[in-house]
């Protein structure tokens, strides 16, 4: 799907200045949380398999830390931009404000394509780049963890490189690990599982039933795959899903299994079950209930927003939606469950696993879920009520609830050095 990006890190600093205008905030102090507190980009030399060295470039930002440590994800994608990684630290602020959480925003990326890309390149490459921001991060400072791209692996290859530069291990460095080596039970669910109770909390406020509900997925990655598991097991209906490479379409719903098994040996859902192939585009137009956009930024735009035709979009991904758009899908009446919350049920469980780390004390799984729906549902209502207080859409309530905490925060503190 060709993407012509518009900056996202002003689209996050628009979302920003949105919503300090309905809470009159000190330009002061919207300057402030503009721009990032620190950005590290760091250059990643590697040694290909063929023998020759590749120099990669990777970036660290570290947006706001008045609530905590930094917390978010590594993405690798030939895309990634200074400006992207920052944008997404940004949100990071926010996700972890909204259910409140401890933790400021970080992000991380490379510029990197790690489908050509092998195991042993992308250690290496994991590993260099560790070391390389090494002096930023820490399990009080800094905790990476997955995004796009990156997984497990990629985590317990950091947590090693971190942990033998230090002399003893620091499972806390990052979240996502493993679970045999300090990571938490549902953290590989988490985001789907956030985005699907996001869903079905929308749904509730607009009395639609979760069984039988149409759903329609783009992108089948770890959010889209857990996000279509989850809302199926509830009885809704799959009615569509994709990946990079197109999609797949059936009214009669498909099974969810069935298609991940086939991407897992093809790569794509392409051609999973004998029904209809569709284009990303006309994906995100077909009539549904709900509608998670699970894969990059800016999906959906002032170009395609009248032509949205679900009742429910609950943000899988980070940023799929433009201002611009965000104006029109609300004019048309549909319910946004803006990304900050709909996808923050990761960095919830992430809290999780580093609690459960730092503690030396590990959960059940049906501790971690149950906890993660206390957290999300109590969110959701905290986003809604300020959404009718204030009579705003459910994207500047949940920018309103997290500046709020983020702002007393830096009063509380202050200024230092003056
Ligand atoms: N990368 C995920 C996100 O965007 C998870 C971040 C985390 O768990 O720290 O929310």
């Amino acid at each position: 799907m060709e993407r012509i990006k518009r900056n996202p890190y002003e689209m996050a600093v628009k979302q920003l200045e949105d919503a300090a205008e309905v809470l009159k905030l000190d330009r002061g102090v919207v300057d402030y949380l503009k721009v990032p507190d620190r950005v590290l980009q760091v250059k990643v030399p590697v040694k290909m398999d063929d023998g020759s060295i590749k120099v990669f470039t990777g970036f660290r930002s570290q947006h706001c830390g008045v609530r905590g440590p930094y917390k978010g994800g590594i993405r690798y994608h030939p895309e990634v931009t200074l400006e992207e990684v920052i944008a997404l630290s940004m949100w990071m602020t926010w996700k972890c404000a909204v259910v409140n959480i401890p933790y400021g925003g970080g992000k991380g990326g490379i510029i990197c394509d790690p489908k050509k890309m092998s195991e042993g390149e992308l250690e290496r490459l994991t590993r260099r780049y560790t070391t390389a921001i090494l002096p930023v991060i820490g399990p009080d400072r800094d905790i990476p963890a997955p995004d796009v791209y990156t997984n497990p692996q990629t985590m317990a290859w950091i947590m090693d490189t971190y942990s033998n530069v230090l002399g003893y291990t620091i499972p806390g460095i990052v979240t996502g690990k493993p679970v045999e080596i300090g990571g938490s039970e549902g953290r590989t669910a988490s985001t789907g599982r956030g985005t699907a109770i996001a869903a079905r909390e929308a749904a509730k406020k607009l009395g639609i039933e979760i069984k039988n509900a149409k759903v329609v997925i783009q992108g089948f990655g770890n959010v889209g795959y857990h996000a279509a598991k989850i809302l199926s097991e509830w009885g809704a209906k799959i009615i569509a899903v994709s990946d990079s490479k197109g999609g797949i379409y059936s009214d009669d719903g498909l099974d969810v299994d069935r298609v991940a098994e086939h991407k897992s040996y093809t790569g794509s859902v392409k051609g999973a079950e004998k029904c209809e192939e569709i284009s990303n585009e006309k994906l995100l137009e077909l009539e549904c209930d709900i509608l998670i956009p699970a894969a990059l930024e800016e999906v959906i735009t002032e170009k395609n927003a009248d032509r949205i035709n679900a009742k429910i979009i609950s943000e899988g991904a980070n940023g799929p939606t433009t201002p611009e758009a965000d104006r029109i899908l609300e004019e048309r009446g549909i319910f946004v469950v803006p990304d900050i919350l709909a996808n923050a049920g990761g960095v919830v469980v992430s809290y999780f696993e580093w609690v459960q780390d730092l503690n030396r004390y590990f959960w059940g799984e049906e501790r971690v879920n149950s906890e993660l729906e206390k957290v999300l549902v109590r969110s959701f209502k905290e986003v809604y009520t300020i959404k009718e207080d204030y009579d705003v859409s459910s994207r500047d309530a949940a920018m309103i609830l997290a500046l709020k905490r983020v702002v007393r925060a830096f009063e509380l503190r202050g200024l230092w050095p003056q």
